[in-house]
C-alpha cells in the first residue's frame, strides 16, 4: 500500500470526483463508497469482473486537520462497503494479508499500471484543487506555547515574547507530504531520508 499526504483546504470528495471522472470509462469499472471525512474509490477492469475476479484497486481518501491522506492498495471489490470502520479497513488494506491471494499475472501487471495511473491523475490535478506536499498556510503558523501568539513558520523565536520556537516547527516530507517533527531522520511513512 502506498500512502501520501496532501495538504490544503479541500475534502476527500474533491479528489474522488476527479478519479471517478478519469477512470469511469472503457474497460474500467469505478465506484465510490462513503462520504465526507472518509471516501473510498474502487477501480477494477470489467474483464476481470466477468471472469469472477474480485480484486480491485482501492483509493482511500481520509480527511485530517490539514488536508487529505491518500492510500492506494488492493482491496476486495465491494468487500469494503459493509465495514468502513478503521479496524476493518486496516485488515483489508494490509498488503501482507493479501499476499496469499491467488491473482493471475495479468491482473498484477494491471494493478501496477493502474496504481501508477492513479497517482499520476492525483498529481496532475493537485494544483487545481489547491493542494500539495507542503503544509497549508493555516498550518504554516505556529502558536507560541507561552503567550499563544501565532508566529510564521521558520521564526526562531516568538516575536511577541521572545520564547524559542525551534522545537515546535512542523515540516513535511518532500516525497509524500507526511508531517514530520524536527527529530525525524527518515520519513516514518515512506522511509525517505530527511
Ligand atoms: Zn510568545
Ligand atoms: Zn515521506
Amino acid at each position: 500500500m502506498d500512502r501520501k499526504v496532501f495538504h490544503g483546504n479541500f475534502v476527500p470528495d474533491d479528489l474522488a470526483s476527479i478519479l471517478l471522472t478519469h477512470f469511469n470509462h472503457r474497460n474500467l469499472e469505478v465506484h465510490k463508497i462513503g462520504s465526507d471525512d472518509r471516501v473510498v474509490v474502487q477501480i477494477r477492469s470489467k474483464k476481470h469482473a466477468l471472469s469472477g475476479g474480485q480484486t480491485a484497486i482501492g483509493v482511500t481518501l481520509q480527511k485530517f486537520d490539514d488536508g487529505v491522506v491518500v492510500s492506494v492498495g488492493k482491496q476486495e471489490w465491494l468487500g469494503i462497503a459493509a465495514s468502513l470502520g478503521f479496524s476493518a479497513l486496516a485488515a483489508i488494506r494490509n498488503p501482507f494479508s493479501l499476499l496469499s491471494r491467488i491473482d493471475d499475472i495479468a491482473q498484477d501487471l494491471e494493478y501496477l499500471q493502474l496504481s501508477d495511473d492513479i497517482w499520476r491523475v492525483i498529481h496532475s490535478n493537485a494544483k487545481t484543487i489547491g493542494t500539495g506536499y507542503q503544509l497549508s498556510e493555516r498550518l504554516k503558523r505556529i502558536v507560541c506555547k507561552y503567550c499563544l501568539t501565532a508566529n510564521p513558520i521558520g521564526a526562531p523565536s516568538c516575536f511577541a515574547c521572545g520564547a524559542p520556537l525551534g522545537k515546535l516547527q512542523p515540516k513535511t516530507c518532500k516525497n509524500c507530504g507526511y508531517i514530520l517533527i524536527q527529530s525525524d531522520q527518515i520519513c516514518p511513512n515512506c522511509k525517505t531520508p530527511i
